[in-house]
């Protein structure tokens, strides 16, 4: 492949983009002047669950530092390869709540729709990393059964696109999806969960915004952001126009060992998406999945940090502390130590 300029990708259209992603773990240290580490491990790392950087994510790491906040949460380690007690495939039972395939109910009130296979990005700590999304391929001849599903539910006022990530199918594909869900009345809200305008923020086109603006349902965004050094100048505009397309605009965070287990960083964190119109939501707990151990931070530890930024911020600033529990009927919200 010919090497990219960074002007050259700034310019791309998003497809484009993606496609030039770094896929070879070889190729992204050299391109950041890092030595490469022993390849066996490497490779394990990556047939376990893949590679996937996009290039306006590469860019905001610092060359030459191994510890890059933005870096350790893509790259494959050997680390991950080590067995753990306790960090399994399914570390949310999400296999008991999916009554059609592409379909998860576990909360009252709404559905979480698995519409895409796979990610912009890999983060090395998904919790979806070992998803069965084979079994829950959901093209459009699979929505008869999960529209079917929301419509004989009155109850279901809030549909959740979910990932994989659902922004990684074109525009024309997701009017059509909407268009159906606002033909089932008792649907009020569409929510998008995304990382897509962070990690390729060129994703939310003019189509895009169209959408949002002229939906009948009340959209919301949730992006996932984890470090302030993930905004950069066209990051923020993505956040900005989503919020210019009406859509209310809400992050959430999962706390990582080596990544975001500091305060400065998590105050900074809310500083900035706030700058850009985005509100803090949460700040999960690590989810414990299998390969991801070590990202996570004893509770102890996560607590008092939630307590030093709930100190430090203002309130509306501070996201909600919580952990999935398996069978639990919602996100269980943790306390600091106070
Ligand atoms: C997280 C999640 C939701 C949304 O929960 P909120 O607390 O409303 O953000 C819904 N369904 C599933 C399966 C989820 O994992
Ligand atoms: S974008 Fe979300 S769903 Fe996709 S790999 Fe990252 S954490 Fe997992």
């Amino acid at each position: 492949m010919i090497p990219q300029t960074d002007l050259q990708w700034q310019q791309t259209d998003w497809q484009q983009g993606l496609r030039q992603a770094f896929r070879d773990p070889a190729e992204l240290l050299a391109w950041l002047d890092l030595p490469t580490p022993e390849q066996d491990a490497l490779l394990a790392a990556c047939q376990d669950f893949p590679m996937l950087v996009p290039r306006p994510y590469a860019a905001r790491m610092r060359p030459g530092d191994p510890n890059d906040p933005l870096l350790r949460q893509v790259l494959p380690l050997a680390e991950e390869m080590t067995p753990t007690p306790g960090y399994v495939d399914d570390p949310l039972a999400e296999q008991d709540a999916n009554p059609v395939p592409g379909l998860i109910h576990k909360y009252q009130g709404r559905v979480l729709w698995i519409t895409a296979t796979g990610c912009a990005v890999n983060c090395r700590y998904c919790f979806r990393r070992h998803f069965d999304y084979d079994g829950n391929a959901n093209g459009r001849r699979q929505w008869q059964p999960v529209l079917d599903y929301i419509a004989a539910d009155a109850d279901i006022e809030e549909v959740i696109l979910s990932g994989g990530d659902p922004l990684l199918h074109q525009d024309a594909y997701l009017a059509q999806l909407v268009t159906q869900l606002e033909r089932i009345p008792h649907v009020r809200r569409l929510r998008i969960h995304t990382r897509l305008p962070v990690v390729l923020p060129q994703r939310v086109t003019p189509s895009l915004q169209n959408l949002l603006r002229e939906t009948r349902l009340r959209p919301v965004v949730v992006v996932h952001c984890n470090h302030p050094a993930e905004i950069d100048v066209a990051t923020g505009e993505a956040f900005l126009a989503l919020h210019q397309a009406g859509a209310t605009v809400l992050n959430q965070t999962v706390l990582l060992r080596g990544v975001n287990d500091c305060v400065d960083t998590l105050a900074q964190l809310g500083e900035a998406l706030f700058d850009y119109r985005v509100q803090p939501y949460y700040l999960h707990l690590l989810d414990p999945v299998r390969g991801a151990a070590h990202f996570d931070l004893p509770l102890e530890e996560a607590l008092s940090l939630y307590d030093a930024l709930r100190a430090r911020s203002s309130g509306y600033l501070v996201p909600t502390l919580v952990r999935e529990r398996a069978g639990a009927p919602y996100k269980v919200p943790q306390f600091g130590i106070n």
